[in-house]
């Protein structure tokens, strides 16, 4: 065989592997079986909205505005962090036509404006979804079953962890993945941070006014960051950047984090790095599990977009965000795509004859839930903590939380809402970490929100993070006799 021949078998052995990797890849996601997408099937069904948006960040607010501004009834599923990581980061200063603005503040405007057009928020998380019927059925963690005309998932992107020793063990008591929540606790402490994109530097940056030295650790020989976000750090002395370095374990006493082994990647040495904390932000991984069998992803989980639209391998279900966007990941990215996703779920019912008339005969029971809530005790010092937890005859779930701290806050309604179900089972209870220092560190608490559980007195669990209503309630359920 001369090198001519050799090269064309070897090109046609490659080709025919990657069809048959095409078609095992392909089999994996169930068939788009082609619906009819006939109107007739909603005649006799309860509960269906015409425009489903799964996820609440800048792509899914986006998205409801245009719906709902469409006059099309458009209901948004919250998901368990409204707003998404947005809310996390401090200031936002390349959101077009606004000078530096808060996170939080940015989504709380455009969720109070896709309100103003008539826009649905729930605040549920969808736990399934089932599209090989029309209209497709999305099951919520609150036992809600929605039918949809279409649906945008817009349900972002969820941190990555490093995967390495003590990392799990030391979670909450040293390393935490919010600057922006658990900073303060770091005063004139030294931590690391590991990441080189732009999230490390707003980690960085959050910590630099609080922690005595914020080193961050890099594996490459530079940053990814844009370079106006490094150039930021270098207003802070206090600040390093180490390169070349990957962390391989996390070390600790068996209460709080004490170091962080290290290799130098360029000259193998391994050494140990004494710290207080370590704050991740080494990027983040696609939220699409629950889809993954019925829309088509990339190698990395992505939803696979149709040409430069935002509809996915399934007619009438639409994708926005960072869900589908492996590439630009920005907010204002993912704004533009809720934006196309709704104009391209309206156009997807015009096409199959959705009308204002067809509408007014559909039933659409969705209704922003109406909380009720109780006024839980929030107790400050040791003597407030005997009299409201020592002394309870019932058990007593405490939540540490700070109002600067973004999942506290979305934590507090749902706490409250459990708080109200649970009245003369379990006793509920408050501390705001700005103000109760004595019981921040009397119970070593480093990492907000933080819920610790006491019966008879004694401290019998605890749970760093935040937690949905499900999560909460069987968190809970476990304590009451
Ligand atoms: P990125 O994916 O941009 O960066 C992740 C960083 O973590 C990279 O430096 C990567 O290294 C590093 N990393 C990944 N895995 C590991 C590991 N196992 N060990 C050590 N390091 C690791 O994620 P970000 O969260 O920083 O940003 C996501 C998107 O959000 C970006 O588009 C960013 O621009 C945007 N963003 C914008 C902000 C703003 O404008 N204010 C603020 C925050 C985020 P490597 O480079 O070697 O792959």
């Amino acid at each position: 065989m001369n090198i001519r021949q050799y090269t064309l078998s070897t090109l046609a052995l490659c080709f025919l592997i990657s069809i048959i990797y095409g078609r095992i890849n392909q089999a994996k996601v169930q068939p788009a079986k082609v619906h009819s997408y006939s109107l007739n099937a909603i005649a006799d069904k309860e509960n269906v909205i015409p425009m489903v948006i799964i996820g609440s960040g800048p792509a899914g607010l986006s998205a409801a505005l245009y719906g709902a501004r469409a006059n099309v009834k458009t209901v948004i599923i919250q998901g368990e962090k409204p707003g998404g990581l947005l809310t996390e980061t401090s200031y936002v200063e390349n959101w077009p036509g606004r000078r530096p603005t808060l996170g939080a503040k940015l989504i709380d405007d455009a969720r109070e404006q896709a309100k103003s057009f008539g826009a649905i928020l729930v605040d549920d998380s969808v736990k399934s979804v089932d599209f090989s019927t029309w209209p497709f059925v999305l099951y919520t963690e609150n036992g809600e079953k929605i039918r949809a005309l279409t649906v945008i998932i817009a349900t972002g992107a969820r941190p990555r962890m490093l995967g390495v020793a003590g990392e799990q063990e030391y979670w909450g008591c040293g390393v935490t993945s919010c600057a922006v929540c658990d900073a303060p606790f770091y005063k004139d402490q030294e931590v690391v941070v590991i990441g080189g994109g732009d999230s490390a530097v707003e980690e960085a940056l959050q910590l630099a006014t609080y922690a005595k030295k914020v080193t961050v650790l890099v594996r490459k020989d530079r940053m990814r960051a844009a370079q106006s976000m490094q150039d930021h750090l270098t207003r802070f002395g206090s600040v390093a950047v180490v390169y070349n370095v990957e962390v391989q374990r996390i070390l600790g006493d068996g209460v709080q984090v004490t170091g962080v082994e290290l290799l130098n990647n360029q000259t193998n040495e391994r050494f140990v790095m004494p710290i207080n904390g370590v704050f991740l932000a080494i990027g983040h991984d696609p939220s699409t599990d629950i889809f993954k069998k019925w829309v088509k992803t990339d190698g990395q989980g992505y939803i696979k977009l149709t040409s430069r639209t935002q509809e996915s391998s399934m007619p009438g279900v639409f994708a926005a965000g960072d869900v589908a966007d492996s590439r630009y990941r920005q907010a204002g990215v993912a704004a533009g795509d809720g934006i196309k996703s709704a104009l391209d779920a309206k156009a997807f019912l015009d096409d199959i004859g959705f009308s204002t008339a067809v509408s007014s005969r559909v039933s659409h029971a969705v209704r922003e839930e109406q909380k009720e809530i109780v006024s839980i005790p929030a107790i400050i010092t040791n003597d407030d903590f005997k009299r409201e937890v020592e002394k309870s005859d019932l058990p007593v779930v405490v939540d540490f939380f700070a109002h600067y701290c973004p999942p506290c806050m979305r934590m507090l309604p749902i706490f409250e809402a459990v708080a109200h179900e649970y009245v003369g089972k379990i006793k509920f209870v408050k501390v705001d970490t700005e103000i109760g220092v004595e019981l921040v560190e009397r119970f070593f608490v480093r990492k907000i929100p933080c819920l610790i559980v006491f019966k008879d007195g004694q401290l019998v669990a605890r749970y760093n993070g935040a937690m949905n209503k499900d999560e909460l309630t069987s968190f809970i359920e476990k304590f009451i006799s």
